[in-house]
């Protein structure tokens, strides 16, 4: 192809993405990140941001962010092993892995680097990764990188997933590794990981989760899934973020077992090849962290507003996905539909997006809503009130009496 052929099928991509309604637009907000935000002039409730514990703008760790940076200045320009290693770099990785229970755990840019960095030093050509059929992109995009033979089950499906790790066991692998996202972002369930770890007691297999949608609100004191089913010891490899609950800065991390991690500091790319993390995030991942564990109030309010938004909306006729999470996505099928439900809902001062083809199967789309600690019993109630206003008018539930 010619060089202006490369550019006009570039055009042809973009113009079919727009004309198959896919198109991603970014509104831009005018605030920081929070229960209400500023977009477009308008000030609206925020119902689509991992903010669960509503720590993005949290004072205390703007102030951390701020020390560190005062400390140890803006960046580190540097990798970890040549000289981009600080104490607090330290630190952050020894709370992380006393948080999580693990020996200790390793730090990258972000969990789309920590997933795209684990698997490839840890397993081999002779061993098996068995992934749920939702994994994240990044674990897909992971396990692409490495040599182990891929098995995929289907999702939350217990029974196809012994009988994945079976078919890897009798084709010969030599490490069997389940790997499953410890939340399912888009449809709001929780993984059931006292099953995944029965299954991997049963067949000698190692378990891996992603909990990036997890840490911090999930179990007690926010310790996460493996937490909440009591498999903490059962589980050997936890990959998660501090982009989400914990501050929703930047910054991923894998918690494992000392010789897991001692492998990973020598081997994963992304870690060896990649800038360290700046103080300031590194600061703040801290404080987000200490105020996670600290968060009972913060995840008690979650999941009030949780289980109000769940019973209200179900009152109103709204089928709702998931269970137990404060993902809470709103059924609603038709894409177009729930594109302009998501419109008619920011007119009315609620900011959700809606999720259609690719990112959810055809003809399931939806608006995945996200509960936050910042939102009050009120913020709860008027965003019902705008869903069932919009509902009505859309024709999709039958509207307030
Ligand atoms: C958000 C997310 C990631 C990516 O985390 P970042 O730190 O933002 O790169 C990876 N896995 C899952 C399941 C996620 O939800």
């Amino acid at each position: 192809m010619s060089r202006n052929g490369f550019y006009d099928s570039i055009d042809e991509s973009l113009d079919s993405i727009k004309a198959d309604g896919l198109w991603k637009s970014e509104r831009e907000l005018t605030s920081p990140q929070g229960g209400t935000v500023i977009t477009g002039g308008q000030h609206v409730l925020n119902f689509c941001a991992n903010n669960y514990l509503g720590l993005a703008d949290d004072p205390m760790i703007r102030t951390a962010a701020a020390a560190a940076m005062d400390g140890y200045g803006y960046g580190m320009a540097s990798v970890r092993f040549i000289c981009g290693t600080t104490d607090l770099h330290r630190a952050l990785e020894v709370e992380i892995a006393e948080y999580l229970g693990t020996d200790d755990s390793i730090s990258f840019a972000a969990c789309f680097d920590a997933n795209g960095g684990v698997f490839e030093p840890l397993l081999a050509e002779s061993d098996a990764i068995v992934s749920d059929s939702l994994n994240h992109a990044s674990i897909i995009d992971g396990i692409r990188l490495c040599k182990a033979r891929r098995y995929r089950f289907a999702t939350r499906d217990m029974s196809d997933l012994r009988q994945q790790v079976e078919i890897a066991r009798a084709d010969g692998a030599r490490s069997v590794l389940i790997v499953t996202d410890g939340v399912f972002s888009m449809d709001g369930y929780v993984a059931d990981l006292a099953s995944i770890c029965a299954i991997a007691d049963d067949t000698d297999s190692l378990v891996m989760v992603d909990d990036c949608h997890a840490t911090g609100l999930v179990g007690p004191q926010g310790r996460g899934t493996p937490a909440l089913h009591g498999v903490v010891e059962r589980v050997d490899i936890v990959t998660s973020t501090l982009g989400k609950a914990l501050g929703g800065g930047m910054g991923g991390f894998v918690a494992a077992r000392q010789n897991v991690v001692d492998l990973l500091r020598q081997r994963a790319r992304p870690y060896l090849f990649s800038n360290a993390l700046a103080p300031g995030l590194v600061g703040g991942g801290r404080a987000g962290l200490r105020l996670a564990k600290e968060g009972d109030g913060l995840r008690e309010r979650l999941d009030s507003n949780a289980r109000q938004f769940r019973a209200e909306m179900t009152k109103a006729g709204f089928i709702l996905s998931g269970e137990g999470h404060p993902i809470i996505p709103v059924m609603i099928g038709d894409a177009r539909l729930a594109s302009e439900m998501a419109d008619g809902l920011l007119a009315r001062g609620v900011y959700v997006t809606a999720f259609s083809f690719p990112v959810v199967p055809k003809g399931t789309a939806r608006i995945r809503t996200q509960m936050c600690a910042a939102h009050t019993a009120d913020d709860v109630n008027r965003a019902v009130a705008a869903f069932v206003a919009v509902g009505a008018e859309l024709g999709i539930v039958a509207g307030a009496a």
